[in-house]
């Protein structure tokens, strides 16, 4: 979109004669924070790419959670924040030492979740260090697939990954979204032997089957860590996943964990020290259990990994895209995401 401006350190009040105008200046519509509490459309520069780095058109974005909690203020305040860091579009340019990607290629990005600068949901992104932060989309590959590689796999696959899961082993994952169930499938890609679902919402619930979940214990009905330690006869999981972010279920991860075992966490604890709380569950030492960590591990190493996964049919996203939406209503979708009403799990955001 190209739009005219006046020359910087005019005003528009400014006498006719001394106007001059800009014609080339490029414009874009994006989809901002304009400070805590609240969003909006504006039309912002187009981005100018550095020597490493890419413009891409968008073509296709997921909203995140996270995307809210910037709203609400998490990364404090922001003004005219382009929010988002889950999307896949077509390079339209690239700087002089990018190697591996050229104009008309289809990529997806790296998650982008600094929110220093800004994001994805905007007619283009930019992409830092392109090279080593997009990842090509292989042609069978459908955009509205590959746009789960930026956050959703990579996020919950390292939770599994992380959670060192022994061949037929058990596991427990504490699910409350996309991220979960994605845990849960990549559990079952790890090669775990039995995967006992923690979740309340019964549309997730049918998911957590679908995508792997051998128990399913609903936390509204039962006493999760009662159960899952009835399951495994008293001795608990061998891994158990955290992908909430909340300080009592990373207690409860902990504490139905076996002696020695494995907790991954991909939950965001900012609030509170945690560890004092596993202590009082587990005892000094926390009974040898290892905690692992991780936030959006990425790159386009891995996003070539993550498409692989799904171009032969190991993992397909596509059942977690509860609602569509043009870029043009994306305020509505945001505000679902918000409410979580209507069951949304992700709105798929498409632009024209
Ligand atoms: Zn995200």
């Amino acid at each position: 979109m190209m739009a005219q401006r006046y020359e910087e350190g005019m005003t528009v009040g400014s006498s006719p004669l001394h106007m001059r105008f800009i014609c080339s200046y490029a414009m874009m519509q994006s989809f901002v924070m304009e400070s805590i509490d609240k969003v909006g459309f504006m039309d912002k520069p187009l981005p100018k790419p550095g020597p490493n780095d890419a413009i891409v058109k968008t073509t296709h974005a997921l909203i995140c959670t996270s995307d809210t909690h910037t709203v609400h203020g998490a990364l404090g305040e922001r003004h005219g924040l382009v929010l988002g860091h889950e999307a896949v579009g077509i390079v339209s340019e690239v700087g002089s030492e990018v190697k591996f990607f050229h104009p008309g290629d289809r990529i997806v990005g790296a998650g982008m979740l600094a929110n220093v600068k800004d994001g994805v949901l905007a007619e283009y992104f930019h992409v830092n260090d392109a090279d080593a932060n997009m990842a090509l989309i292989p042609l069978n590959v459908p955009s509205e697939k590959a746009v789960y590689c930026a956050d959703m796999l990579s996020t919950g696959l390292a939770a599994a990954e992380n959670a060192d899961i022994p061949m037929g082993g058990i596991v427990a994952v504490f699910s409350e979204g996309v991220v979960g169930l994605m845990a849960i499938a990549g559990a079952r890609l790890c090669g775990a032997g039995s995967i006992i679902c923690v979740d309340s919402t019964t549309q997730r619930l049918a998911l957590a089957r679908h995508y792997g979940a051998d128990v399913i214990v609903d936390l509204m009905k039962e006493d999760p860590v009662k159960r899952v330690l009835e399951i495994t006869e008293g001795v608990g999981v061998d891994s158990a996943i955290e992908t909430v972010g909340s300080d009592i279920i990373l207690s409860n991860t902990a504490t139905v964990t076996r002696h020695g075992g494995t907790i991954s966490r991909v939950g965001h604890h900012a609030h509170t020290d945690h560890m004092h709380d596993l202590r009082l569950t587990c005892g000094v030492g926390i009974a040898e259990k290892t905690i692992k960590t991780a936030f959006c591990s990425n790159g386009k190493l891995r996003m070539e990994r993550m498409l692989r996964l799904i171009e032969n049919g190991r993992i397909d996203p596509a059942p977690m895209t509860t609602h569509i939406f043009s870029f043009d209503r994306i305020d509505t979708a945001f505000k679902m995401m918000d409410d979580k009403s209507d069951h949304i799990l992700k709105p798929l955001i498409v632009f024209a």
